[in-house]
């Protein structure tokens, strides 16, 4: 990293440089309906804190997974500020996310952002080309400034929607979607809500996009933006995680993961000022979608995260079954490999769309959107498997166990020692610690990122089913049929020329 950054602030380099970045700044954060003193001491944001800060220090201990080179400064970067250049760029990005979930067992937080610079990096020179519009090279100012201080970014993509079935213009309220309330020489306002946003109070900065493809009517809906995550006008909500307030009655083991965990709060946005060199689009309606479906892309696959929290769940399940004498039985053993076989398809899918990387023309490389979206289909599907066998394995203990508190009590803390115990040379306590942690990452808090972000995040299952029937393809593989059946006589030539889209990038050979 270097050493002095345009504003003259020292980069931040280590997990601890990072959380002291975050103390001091005013932030509106409501949670329990009263007003956040100090975030970073909170003992239920924290270890969301020390998730992200995870990520700051992984670059330090392993800087070939977790940092990259910038093609834009030639300097050494955190990975989730890089944009990707190569094919390898956009691997190692899944690499990065598997590790990561394994060391937290929870959301890192940093893979929106990652994933919409990339996604604005091409989608900012495209719509320059075709507007002579300046946003490319403002976000790459923009992009400069946030690797060289090595800072945070949240993606505030999801808006709070209102009717579903109508368009932004079409709400009977206008602020339902993020939208252009003011314009001045200077830049403009914007006023609206986002939901669920990931880390957004762990950010340094928010960049605010439109969540879906919009029409002529939703000019002022199509804004992008980059706004200090202490701007005047935001309010923060934080969202409840379920059994959230054990983490502030005290002791580690009820917690399950005492030192990491997600965090999603609703940003409500009111005329938000953002200047004109931090706005990426603004009115270019038809790119939208184009922003959309390559945010979403990335970030489908980004869900490789989930393989990283995979592994330490099946581990806890492994680990259980030694606690209770029965690693040794044979359905114990097959649904540790059932658990590993849906584990390894999520992250295969996910590498084998990065892999399946290619340029596009702002030479940014965007991973292959057919395998993205069966990777994330997939993510809405095999965590909630992998729990229930971890549930399975863990005995029904994991949801009737008396708390950390008993277990410390004079009272009946000897009861619990003696009757927890399951093999005579395991610690109680520590087979309590396992249970926990499965209690924790399948019911509690990290099953929102484990389970319910793994079915909505970057997009709810209907959303990949879409793109899937958008890519499959399906004249082609007529053709296929038809002509091995004999029914159509069909030179092979020409199918061979009619290979197209995602069958072009299957067999493509230049790789
Ligand atoms: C833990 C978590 C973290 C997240 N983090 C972020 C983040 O950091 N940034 C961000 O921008 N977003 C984030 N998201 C938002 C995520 O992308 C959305 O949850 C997702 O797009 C679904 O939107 P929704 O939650 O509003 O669900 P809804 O839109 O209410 O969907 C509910 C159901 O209705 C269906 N449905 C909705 N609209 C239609 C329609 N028009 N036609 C037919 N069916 C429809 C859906 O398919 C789904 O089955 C996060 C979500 C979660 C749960
Ligand atoms: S859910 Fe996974 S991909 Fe999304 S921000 Fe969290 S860790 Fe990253």
């Amino acid at each position: 990293m270097t050493a002095q950054t345009a504003t003259g602030k020292q980069p931040l380099v280590s997990g601890e440089d990072y959380i002291n970045s975050l103390r001091g700044r005013k932030l509106k954060v409501y949670l329990f309906g009263e007003l956040v003193e100090d975030t970073v001491e909170h003992p239920m944001i924290r270890p969301s804190i020390n998730a992200v800060a995870e990520t700051y220090d992984l670059a330090m201990r392993e800087p070939e997974l977790a940092s990259a080179t910038s093609h834009l400064t030639g300097e050494r970067v955190n990975r989730f500020l890089n944009i990707a250049m190569t094919r390898d760029d956009v691997v190692l990005q899944n690499k990065m996310q598997r590790r990561l979930g394994q060391l937290t067992g929870t959301c890192f937080q940093r893979c929106v952002g990652m994933d919409a610079l990339n996604s604005l990096y091409s989608t900012t020179f495209e719509i320059d080309a075709n507007y002579q519009t300046d946003y490319h090279g403002r976000l790459k100012n923009f992009i400069t400034e946030v690797q060289t201080q090595n800072l945070v970014i949240g993606g505030a993509m999801t808006d709070v929607k209102g009717d579903r079935s109508l368009a932004p213009s079409m709400q009977a309220d206008p602020d339902l979607f993020v939208h252009v309330v003011e314009r001045t020489d200077a830049g403009v306002y914007v006023s609206g809500a986002k939901a669920h946003q990931t880390g957004c109070l762990n950010s340094h900065w928010l960049i605010v996009m439109p969540t879906m493809r919009l029409t002529e009517n939703d000019k002022e809906y199509a804004i992008v933006g980059a706004i200090p995550v202490d701007a005047e006008g935001i309010t923060y909500i934080y969202g409840r995680q379920s059994c959230d307030t054990r983490s502030m009655e005290g002791g580690s083991i009820d917690v399950g993961n005492a030192n990491f965990g997600g965090q999603e709060a609703m940003v409500i946005l009111e005329n938000v000022f953002i200047p004109n060199d931090l706005i990426f689009m603004d009115g270019e309606t038809e790119f939208a979608s184009m922003l959309v479906e390559r945010f979403t892309c990335y970030h489908r696959r980004s869900y490789v995260c989930k393989s990283g929290v995979g592994d330490v769940l099946i581990g806890a399940a492994a680990q259980i079954a030694e606690y209770n004498g029965v690693e040794n039985v044979s359905h114990i053993k097959d649904k540790l490999v059932e658990m590993t076989h849906l584990n390894e398809t999520i992250y295969a899918t996910g590498i084998a769309s990065s892999y399946q990387s290619k340029p596009t023309a702002s030479g940014a490389y965007q991973n292959d959107d057919m395998i993205a979206n069966v990777c994330k289909h997939h993510v809405t599907k095999m965590p909630y498997e992998i729990g229930r066998l971890a549930q399975d394995l863990a005995g029904g203990l994991v949801v009737t166990m008396p708390s950390e508190k008993d277990y410390r009590s004079e009272a009946v803390g000897h009861l619990l020692e003696k009757y927890l115990k399951g093999r005579a040379d395991v610690s109680t306590e520590n087979r309590m610690r396992i249970l926990r942690l499965i209690e924790n990452m399948t019911l509690g808090r990290n099953a929102v990122g484990y389970l319910t972000e793994s079915m909505h995040g970057a997009g709810s299952p209907q959303a990949q089913r879409i793109q899937i029937a958008r890519g499959m393809q399906i004249e082609f593989k007529k053709q296929l049929a038809k002509e091995l059946a004999g029914i159509e006589e069909r030179k092979r030539e020409q199918l061979t020329s009619e290979i197209s889209d995602y069958f072009g990038r299957v067999f493509d050979t230049e790789i």
